[in-house]
């Protein structure tokens, strides 16, 4: 292989922030990325995803904080002395010319020798699979394709560090499944260090070796797609990985990362996954997978069904309860919309956290 992608040990952002006037885009946000890892930076629209990108990238100067590359530090060069690899959504691909010039063409601009591009250009195309394709204009591939085009020539300057946004939020569902896989395969086969913003939990469970979720420009959990599925720190994180039940009540008891809650008269006990005051208000947050229809008994709460949908193998429904709490749940069952039904969920598949104060993350 020729392409050889400069190394380095890690990237640490210190404290960055970024303001547009008023708004605090990103806030303090502190991380270290290792050589070699893939990093997705999730969370819903206007988090700062893309503003901490573009920082990192050279594209938007931060307001406050230092970006260092080991031990230089990198956010006062312009975009093109940090030299890293940039992947977008909308490809950004020169119409006019074709994949081996687009490809070739970050060697171009650095005076490189044209038996040095053509090699390395022959390599980046047999690295996305494009060969044959090389005279074509962008216009004249699929959406894939052209992808394709954008992730080789990013990758053809053999950069420290690529950096993705969203990069398969044009494709449709099928390629874009096909496409994740090849976007960690050549993460893999490069030995690259990568920076991959989504809004999409799946995209960043399947593709990260760790995953930083982000809130209103802060990071409020950094951890691997096991940690962040199984216990997330915070019910809004919880909320974002799929919790989609979010059983609001009172603290019965709470020791030994453990906590029982009244939830309108019935104790549901769960994993306490913050500090809780007896009397206080907390969240049982519980995956509608793990909320299920059965009998009466522990951890089960009464429900009136409103709709059911079969999907297969089993049925998904709504619910309500009788204080108006709505819950998603799974039924082996067809039950009826109207019927009264206990949901049950196992206590290891139940967090339970504090209320968050109003105004604070
Ligand atoms: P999305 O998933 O929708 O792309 P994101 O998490 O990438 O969202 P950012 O694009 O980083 O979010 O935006 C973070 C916040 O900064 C948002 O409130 C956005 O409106 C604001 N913002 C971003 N760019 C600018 C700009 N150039 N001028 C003013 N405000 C901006």
């Amino acid at each position: 292989m020729t392409i050889a992608l400069s190394q380095f040990d890690e990237v640490r952002l210190d404290r960055v922030s970024r303001d547009f006037g008023a708004l605090n885009a990103l806030r303090d946000v502190s991380l270290t990325i290792r050589r070699r890892e893939f990093i997705a930076l999730l969370g819903p629209s206007g988090c700062g995803k893309s503003t901490t990108l573009n920082c990192i990238a050279g594209l938007l100067p931060v307001t406050g904080g230092a970006i260092w590359l080991d031990k230089n530090r990198v956010d006062t060069l312009r975009p093109e002395d940090r030299g890293f690899g940039m992947v977008f959504q909308n490809y950004a691909l020169f119409p006019h010319l074709n994949v081996r010039q687009n490809i070739g063409f970050g060697l171009k601009m650095r005076g490189r020798h044209k038996a040095e591009i053509d090699r390395k250009v022959d390599e980046a195309l047999s690295l996305v699979r494009l060969q044959g394709q090389e005279h074509k204009l962008p216009g004249q591939l699929s959406g894939g394709q052209q992808q394709r085009v954008a992730i080789a020539r990013a990758i053809v300057i053999e950069p420290p560090l690529v950096l993705m946004d969203e990069p398969l939020s044009n494709l449709d569902a099928k390629l874009r499944l096909e496409m994740r896989a090849e976007i960690r395969r050549i993460h893999n086969e490069l030995g690259a260090t990568t920076i991959y913003v989504t809004h999409d939990q799946d995209e960043a469970l399947s593709l990260a070796d760790r995953i930083v979720v982000l809130r209103d420009g802060v990071v409020r959990q950094v951890g691997t797609p096991k940690e962040l599925y199984e216990a997330p720190s915070h019910l809004d994180v919880a909320d974002f990985m799929g919790f989609r039940n979010k059983l609001k009540g009172k603290v019965i008891e709470s020791d030994n990362g453990r906590a029982i809650i009244d939830v309108e008269g019935a104790r549901i006990s769960g994993v306490a996954r913050e500090r809780l005051l007896a009397g206080s208000s907390a969240y049982a947050a519980i995956r509608s997978d793990d909320l299920e229809a059965g009998e009466p008994g522990p951890n089960a709460l009464k429900v009136i069904v409103d709709t059911i949908e079969y999907r297969g193998r089993e049925f998904v429904g709504t619910a309500h309860t009788a204080g108006g709490l709505d819950v998603v749940f799974r039924s082996h069952q067809a039950v009826e919309p109207g019927a009264s039904v206990y949901l049950r969920a196992d206590d290891q598949r139940v967090l339970v956290f504090a209320e968050p104060i109003q105004g604070r993350s």
